[in-house]
Order: C-alpha cells, then sequence, then structure tokens
C-alpha cells in the first residue's frame, strides 16, 4: 500500500474555505433548525430537519473527501450498520457475519434480522473464507476484528462475494479511511462507528456508511430519512471538528502503538500481545498486505483477571473505560462483557500521550501487578 491511494488531508482542511464567499465564517456553522424558510414551490432547497441538515452535509463533504465516496452519516455506528443491513436484507434472505466481531452487530443480527425471515450465519474471523460464499446475499466482515485483531483477506472478499452474486459490507471502524480503505479493494459499502478514532474525544457517538454503488446509497439514504436514524447537528459539528485533527492523532497513536507493542511483547510480565504490526503476528502478512498503518488497538494478555484488573486500574495515564480511539489511552478486559477471550486478556487503546511519558506509567503499573 503506497501512500499515494490515501486522501490528502492537507486538502480536506481547506474543503470549506475554497468554497467560502467574502465575510462568511471560517469555522464550520451548528445549524440547529428543524425548519427552512421555503415560500412557493419546493426545488430542492432544505426542507426539513429529518432530511437536510448543513451541518451534517459539510460533515458529510469532510467523509467524502476520506473515503473518495459518497457518504452518509448516522447517530452513531449502529445505525450506520443497522443502515447497511437494513437497506440490503430481504426475508428469505442469508446474512454472513463474524463470530468474534463487534458482539451488537451478531445481537442486532440474532434479535431483529432473524425474525424478520433473515437466516443469520456466523464464522470467525480467521478462517471466514473457508466455506466460500455460495448462496450468501449479504457478507459483512470486520477486520481486524474487535478485540481479537485477526484479519481477513479484503479484496479477497470481494472479489468471492461478487462472483457468489452477493454484496459485501466492511466495518472499518478500527482502522480509519487513513489506515484501511476497503472500497479501493473491492468491497461494496464501508460502515463505521465514528465514535472512536475518527470523532477522537470521546465526546459524541456518530457513524457512517460510504460506497461508490448509487444504488446502494439511494437505499441507505431511504432508510435513514424514512426511519428517522439522523444524526444531531450537534455530534455531527463535534465529528466535523475531529476530522480535522485526524490524521496527526491517528499517526500519533498508530506510531506509539508499534514502540509499545514491541516493548510489551519483549515483558516478561506479559504473556501473549496481539498486534498486527508485529512481525510473529499470526495478522502480520495480511496487514502489511492491506493495510496502510497497524493501528492504535493492541490486546495484551496477563496472567490471571485480578493481574489486568490491576494493571488497568493502577496506571494513571489509562482510562479503565470500554470503547477506544480516544486522544486518551484507554484500556479494558473483555471478558467482563463475556467476549470470547481469556480472564486476564486487556484490549489497550493507544492514545496521543507522549510514547516515552505513556511507556514509563505502563511498566510501572506491569511492575506492580
Ligand atoms: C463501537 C463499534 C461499533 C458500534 O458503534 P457505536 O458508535 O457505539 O454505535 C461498531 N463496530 C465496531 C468495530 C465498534 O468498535
Amino acid at each position: 500500500m503506497t501512500a499515494s491511494d490515501l486522501p490528502r488531508t492537507g486538502e480536506l482542511l481547506h474543503l470549506r474555505g475554497n468554497a467560502l464567499d467574502k465575510g462568511d465564517p471560517v469555522a464550520l456553522p451548528l445549524t440547529m433548525s428543524s425548519m427552512f424558510h421555503l415560500p412557493g414551490q419546493w426545488q430542492g432547497e432544505a426542507s426539513y430537519g429529518r432530511v437536510d441538515n448543513p451541518t451534517w452535509e459539510h460533515l458529510e463533504h469532510v467523509l467524502t473527501h476520506l473515503e473518495q465516496a459518497p457518504c452518509l452519516s448516522f447517530p452513531s455506528g449502529m445505525a450506520a450498520i443497522s443502515a447497511a443491513l437494513f437497506a440490503t436484507l430481504k426475508a428469505g434472505a442469508r446474512l454472513l457475519i463474524p463470530s468474534d466481531g463487534y458482539y451488537v452487530t451478531r445481537r442486532l443480527s440474532a434479535r431483529f434480522l432473524a425474525q424478520l425471515g433473515v437466516e443469520v450465519v456466523e464464522r470467525p474471523t480467521d478462517s471466514f473464507r473457508e466455506g466460500g460464499f455460495d448462496g450468501f446475499d449479504v457478507v459483512f466482515v470486520e477486520t481486524p476484528s474487535n478485540p481479537k485483531l485477526d484479519m481477513v483477506d479484503l479484496a479477497a472478499v470481494a472479489k468471492e462475494v461478487r462472483a457468489a452474486g452477493g454484496i459485501s459490507i466492511a466495518d472499518n471502524t478500527t482502522l480509519t479511511p487513513l489506515g484501511q480503505r476497503p472500497l479501493d479493494l473491492g468491497i461494496d459499502m464501508v460502515v463505521s462507528s465514528d465514535t472512536k478514532c475518527m470523532g477522537g474525544h470521546s465526546d459524541a457517538l456518530m457513524g457512517h456508511v460510504a460506497t461508490r454503488n448509487a444504488h446502494l446509497f439511494d437505499a441507505v439514504k431511504e432508510w435513514r430519512s424514512f426511519s428517522g436514524s439522523i444524526p444531531g447537528p450537534h455530534a455531527a459539528w463535534l465529528l466535523h471538528r475531529g476530522l480535522e485533527t485526524l490524521d496527526v492523532r491517528f499517526d500519533r497513536m498508530c506510531s506509539s502503538a508499534g514502540v509499545i507493542a514491541q516493548r510489551l511483547a519483549d515483558h516478561p510480565g506479559v504473556e501473549l500481545v496481539r498486534y498486527p504490526g508485529l512481525a510473529g503476528d499470526p495478522s502480520h502478512p495480511l496487514a502489511c498486505q492491506q493495510t496502510h498503518r497497524f493501528g492504535f488497538l493492541v490486546s495484551l494478555t496477563l496472567g490471571s483477571e485480578e493481574k489486568a484488573e490491576a494493571f488497568i486500574n493502577g496506571c494513571p495515564l489509562l482510562r479503565p473505560a470500554t470503547s477506544f480511539g480516544g486522544v486518551h489511552s484507554s484500556a479494558e478486559r473483555r471478558a467482563r462483557w463475556g467476549d470470547d477471550v481469556a480472564p486476564g486478556f486487556v484490549r489497550l487503546s493507544v492514545g496521543c500521550e507522549p510514547v516515552e511519558e505513556l511507556w514509563a506509567a505502563l511498566d510501572n503499573s506491569l511492575k506492580a501487578c
């Protein structure tokens, strides 16, 4: 993967500025309005707040630049995932999802899609392509998977699903469009939780769908305006502000994660480290083939639940919190939510703290646990 495949993040910072009229505000205005001034015949102007909002429209302009594909924003990652699935599935359809991906996607499928007559099949990410994709209408992948960080070959999935007549969807939350570009690898639709690194400040829930297929785009847009699953203007404004620093934050976070993953792997107190950037990691070959960065998530396994809790709660530079991708580092023991991992398995989200300061704090906490 070469840097020239990536969107220009300098241009991103001037997308709004270059379209301004004299006297316009340089920063994006927050438009809080359900009504728009609309005398006479409607001629395509903004009409009603469930359908149009200038703040999300500008956010979508920025997202479209990042994805190099038309985008629709949603009030959360799950709203984006729901839109992608409800817009593509119907009774009698077959859906394939990862058994080890974000757990709410599985729960949504089991609780609501199944009762509408969708047959849901699960497979682990590390052997996702085994068995092929014949008979599946929609194939949903998440790579690297969350929290175990296994990967699947996106170009191969896209090609095989298309040959079998299905639609492929990739959840690209953990790597962002600056770390991995599923649409460029042939995937039909990308979904993302922008609550995580895209927003980056742990102050807003948001999500988006990106696709270059006009038919899929129209279906997702109709889902949004008919279901009412629209982002609030304030959250959209916060995400837009966060995206202005995505490049710097993501760069720092991935660079630090690479340093920290290696030091954790060399640490006598740590049993196992998973990070796609480590040379011996099972995900490393695929990560080299299809990602631009190895990400900011590192999984480490400590000897017991007690050790893991002491490590997380004893470190002053770690927020003990679910979710990830903030400017502040955070960590949690995933077994507390029932993920199929060891009791001492910790998902660490490396933030923007200077790497040596962060490592000193992590190392101290490891020594004490
Ligand atoms: C957090 C997350 C989601 C859900 O996003 P929300 O914004 O919490 O609704 C979906 N997929 C992945 C991989 C996530 O990490």
